[in-house]
Protein backbone atom coordinates (compact mmCIF):
# COMPACT_ATOMS: atom_id res chain seq x y z
CA UNK A 1 0.00 0.00 0.00
CA UNK A 2 1.17 3.24 -0.93
CA UNK A 3 0.88 5.48 2.38
CA UNK A 4 1.92 8.77 0.48
CA UNK A 5 -1.35 8.61 -1.55
CA UNK A 6 -3.78 7.87 1.41
CA UNK A 7 -2.50 10.23 4.22
CA UNK A 8 -3.31 13.86 4.25
CA UNK A 9 -1.18 16.23 5.94
CA UNK A 10 -4.44 16.86 7.26
CA UNK A 11 -4.33 13.43 9.58
CA UNK A 12 -0.72 13.78 10.22
CA UNK A 13 -0.21 13.84 14.13
CA UNK A 14 1.52 17.16 14.87
CA UNK A 15 4.63 15.22 16.89
CA UNK A 16 5.27 13.07 13.47
CA UNK A 17 8.33 13.65 11.96
CA UNK A 18 9.27 12.67 8.40
CA UNK A 19 12.49 11.95 6.81
CA UNK A 20 13.28 13.71 3.69
CA UNK A 21 16.05 12.37 1.99
CA UNK A 22 17.93 13.78 -1.31
CA UNK A 23 18.24 11.68 -4.15
CA UNK A 24 21.17 13.62 -5.32
CA UNK A 25 23.47 14.65 -2.07
CA UNK A 26 21.95 12.09 0.26
CA UNK A 27 21.20 14.80 2.91
CA UNK A 28 18.59 14.21 5.39
CA UNK A 29 16.82 16.61 6.88
CA UNK A 30 13.54 16.36 9.07
CA UNK A 31 9.67 17.57 8.59
CA UNK A 32 7.32 17.42 11.46
CA UNK A 33 4.11 17.25 11.27
CA UNK A 34 3.61 20.57 13.26
CA UNK A 35 5.33 22.34 10.44
CA UNK A 36 3.25 20.88 7.72
CA UNK A 37 0.24 21.89 9.55
CA UNK A 38 1.31 25.71 9.86
CA UNK A 39 1.32 25.81 6.01
CA UNK A 40 -2.36 27.06 4.69
CA UNK A 41 -1.71 25.90 1.06
CA UNK A 42 -0.02 22.68 2.41
CA UNK A 43 -3.01 21.32 4.73
CA UNK A 44 -5.36 19.38 2.39
CA UNK A 45 -2.02 17.70 -0.16
CA UNK A 46 -1.57 14.45 0.40
CA UNK A 47 2.16 13.48 1.39
CA UNK A 48 2.77 11.98 -1.84
CA UNK A 49 2.45 15.61 -3.45
CA UNK A 50 4.35 17.12 -0.49
CA UNK A 51 7.32 14.57 -1.70
CA UNK A 52 7.10 16.03 -5.16
CA UNK A 53 7.30 19.71 -4.34
CA UNK A 54 10.15 18.94 -1.61
CA UNK A 55 13.47 20.27 -2.84
CA UNK A 56 16.66 20.26 -1.43
CA UNK A 57 18.20 23.29 0.47
CA UNK A 58 21.54 22.39 -0.27
CA UNK A 59 23.29 25.66 -2.21
CA UNK A 60 23.01 24.58 -5.58
CA UNK A 61 21.82 20.95 -5.06
CA UNK A 62 18.05 21.17 -5.18
CA UNK A 63 17.35 17.76 -6.01
CA UNK A 64 14.32 16.12 -5.87
CA UNK A 65 13.46 14.24 -1.98
CA UNK A 66 12.51 10.92 -1.16
CA UNK A 67 10.24 10.52 1.77
CA UNK A 68 10.33 8.30 4.80
CA UNK A 69 8.41 7.67 7.83
CA UNK A 70 10.44 7.30 11.00
CA UNK A 71 11.60 3.33 10.97
CA UNK A 72 11.04 3.09 7.69
CA UNK A 73 14.02 4.05 6.25
CA UNK A 74 15.29 1.25 8.14
CA UNK A 75 14.18 -1.21 6.13
CA UNK A 76 14.11 0.14 2.52
CA UNK A 77 17.72 1.92 2.71
CA UNK A 78 18.27 3.95 0.12
CA UNK A 79 16.92 1.88 -2.39
CA UNK A 80 14.80 4.65 -3.79
CA UNK A 81 18.11 6.84 -4.25
CA UNK A 82 20.17 5.00 -6.77
CA UNK A 83 18.26 5.06 -9.69
ZN1 LIG B 1 20.75 17.56 -2.16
Amino acid sequence: MNWKRNIQVLDLDPDIRLELVCRKCKKLRWLTGKELLKRQTAKFLYLEDIERRARCRQRGCRGTMRMAMPGEGETSGFIGGIA
